[in-house]
């Protein structure tokens, strides 16, 4: 019998020499592991055997036995399920598949962060984790239908062998010398406190093999959900959380319950606390679990969920669906249909009572989902109204997050618009120049910073019969609004001086000819209280910064022309209406109509288009300025 070297994936070679020297981490996690994949195995070849009973060999009794020797320190974990055949064990057993795992090994591997081994099994590479307690690993394992068993080795030191063997029936047979800080995992006390700390959910039984055929089942050996919620401890659901979603922090809402009526399933699903680093990537697969009748179906089925909560996890188990449903099935099953939107109720009505309940809470949860949440505005037709109440936004009149609702309420009076400001930070849409006249007069602006805003928008033209409006878009209709103080009142009282508007026409005539093209007009801003100028698009435009944003994203071709907004309080202004008054064709208003554009611009947070122009008229009317 021939056996052949092979040597480990480097990344792999890299996770193995870390995992054999994490002196501090908990050791423990490697039988979780073990047992975790061996009853993975179980469900697939559970699975398989529906369409295939042969696989079985009339073994259809799965389990998972752990054998000690404690002469030779060695545990061996064996499992009837699917096994391994050649090809399996090079790909599974060798290599590491998921991309997510590179950035848990780089981490891993600045030194202090040695002890999160402990998190092997939420990347996918657990069964590397054998190595923190055995300095010799054996697989022997046969897959379900085939004649020829193999069996690979390895001391995880850069190398592997595989080879053929012999084996009854199929699934695998995975062998731990323990090493010498190790031996006592042959102790029963320990297996069995690992597998009730550990293992306890996992649905088929681990049994413990004792010498004297006492054999010892050490789990509950029930699936967690089929369990009474009375029964299953907070630490149980979490760690079922930790293990089934691949999850590093504490679920923020764990919600068991039975439907029933037309519709019979259990849902156990999980709103986590943080965020998934893989939340946006297109190829990401969810961790909601399908089950029919406790047999494993498939995880991560789109048909669940909707995107827009493609970060709950958790287990949905069917009473409805046919056991024989293949997952090629799943899509456009009318009762997978019914289960969708019965989860989806469900966790809106969580997420509502949370959001009243708990405000606190929500507002964290709002924080990692809601640009997620968000989607949903436009891709759930049905629920968008309720999503729409859940939505909370950042705003200028609040220091957290406010509703729709409660903006409405603090609406000043004549005010008619909901009026938001897109961009890509907070800060600095607080800078913003079109705010000025908005905060002069106490009217709140919310501040939308995710990309996703701009989409709903789009379908979503008002709440509460009041239109949603960009504060850099179109007129801004401040003079409706109640002024807040007398100062202001006075202000605008004085506003209809008719000479002073005439000289301001002729300003503006004078920038726009200069101009020309590069604007789509000038006019008067009743936006601006302090600063001298700023850009706003057109009404029917798009917002500026959400144009900026797409074109970043290459979603459009070119920004369009911009509307040049002159503040006529401004000393700047009233100084060159007068002079347009006298001479509309002195020079200086030329260069000056240029210098309000640019600096308009880099108020907007925009690129020159000629910076050197920018830099030479600067320059001459600094030294205008000096005297020269
Ligand atoms: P994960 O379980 O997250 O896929 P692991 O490193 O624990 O990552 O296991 C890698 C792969 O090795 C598994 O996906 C599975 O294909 C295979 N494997 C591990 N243990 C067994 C087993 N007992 N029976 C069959 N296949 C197994
Ligand atoms: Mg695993």
């Amino acid at each position: 019998m021939t056996e052949e070297k092979m040597r480990f994936e480097a990344e792999v070679s890299r996770l193995l020499d870390i995992v054999v020297h994490s002196l501090y981490s908990n050791k423990d996690i490697f039988l979780r592991e073990l047992i975790s994949n061996a009853s993975d195995a179980c469900d697939k070849l559970r699975y398989e055997a529906i369409a295939n009973p042969d696989l079985l060999e009339g073994d259809s009794e799965f389990k998972v036995r752990l054998l000690t020797d404690n002469v030779r320190h060695v545990l061996t974990i064996i499992d009837n399920g699917i096994g391994m055949n050649r090809d399996d064990l090079v790909a599974n057993l060798g290599t590491i598949a998921n991309s997510g795992t590179a950035k848990f090994v780089e981490a891993l591997s600045k030194s202090d962060n040695a002890k999160n081994v402990d998190l092997i099994g939420q990347f996918g590479v657990g069964f590397y984790s054998a190595f923190m307690v055995a300095d010799k690993v054996e697989v022997v394992t046969k897959k379900a239908g085939d004649s020829q068993a193999w069996k690979w080795a390895s001391d995880g030191k850069g190398e592997y062998t595989i080879a053929e063997a012999d084996m009854e029936g199929h699934g695998t047979q995975i062998t731990l010398h323990l090493n010498d800080d190790s031996k006592d995992f042959t102790e029963e006390f320990r297996l069995r406190h690992i597998v009730k700390t550990y293992s306890d959910h996992i649905g088929i039984p681990v049994i413990l093999m004792k010498g004297d055929g006492q054999d010892e089942t050490l789990n509950e050996a029930s699936a967690l959900w089929t369990r009474p919620k009375s029964d299953i401890t907070d630490e149980q659901y979490q760690e079922f959380y930790k293990h089934n979603s691949h999850a590093f922090d504490d679920p923020w809402k764990t919600i068991h319950y039975q439907a029933e009526g037309a519709i019979e399933y259990t849902g156990l699903l999980y709103i986590p606390t943080m965020r998934p680093f893989d939340l946006y990537d297109p190829a990401r697969k969810g961790h909601l679990k399908l089950y029919v009748r406790k047999v494993f179906i498939t995880e991560g089925a789109d048909e669940l969920l909707p995107p827009w909560l493609r970060f709950v996890s958790g287990v949905v188990d069917s009473q409805d669906l046919p056991l024989n449903i293949s997952r090629e099935m799943l899509q456009h099953n009318p009762v997978l249909t019914k289960i969708k939107n019965g989860l989806t109720k469900k966790l809106l009505s969580e997420l509502e009572s949370s959001a009243t309940k708990d405000a606190d809470g929500f507002a964290k949860f709002w924080e990692a989902f809601g640009s997620v949440v968000k989607e949903g505005l436009y891709e759930d037709y049905t629920n968008r109204d309720r999503i729409l109440k859940l939505a909370r936004f950042r705003s200028t009149g609040v220091d957290g997050w406010t509703s729709l609702a409660d903006y409405v309420v603090r609406m000043k009076e004549g005010q008619k618009a909901i009026y938001y400001i897109s961009g890509e930070d907070v800060a600095a849409l607080k800078r913003s120049p079109q705010l000025e006249g908005f905060a002069a007069k106490g009217v709140e602006v919310l501040l939308f910073t995710d990309p996703v805003d701009e989409f709903w928008l789009q379908s979503i033209p008002s709440f509460d019969e009041k239109d949603f409006k960009s504060v850099t878009r179109g007129g801004a209709d401040l003079n409706e609004v109640k002024a807040e103080d007398k100062a202001e009142a006075d202000a605008d009282d004085k506003k209809d001086d008719a000479a002073k508007d005439a000289s301001l026409d002729i300003l503006i005539a004078a920038i726009k000819i200069a101009l020309g093209e590069g604007v789509k007009d000038v006019r008067e801003s009743d936006r601006l209280t302090s600063s001298a100028c700023c850009l706003i698009a057109d009404e029917t435009g798009m917002d500026l910064r959400m144009e900026r944003l797409m074109k970043q994203h290459n979603r459009v071709d070119d920004i369009s022309p911009r509307i040049l907004e002159i503040n006529p309080k401004h000393s700047l202004i009233k100084k060159l209406s007068d002079l347009a008054a006298t001479d509309a064709k002195a020079a200086i208003l030329h260069d000056a109509a240029f210098l309000l554009l640019d600096q308009a611009r880099i108020l907007e947070g925009e690129a020159l288009p000629d910076p050197v122009a920018f830099a030479r008229r600067l320059d001459l009317v600094m030294e205008k300025g000096l005297g020269a």
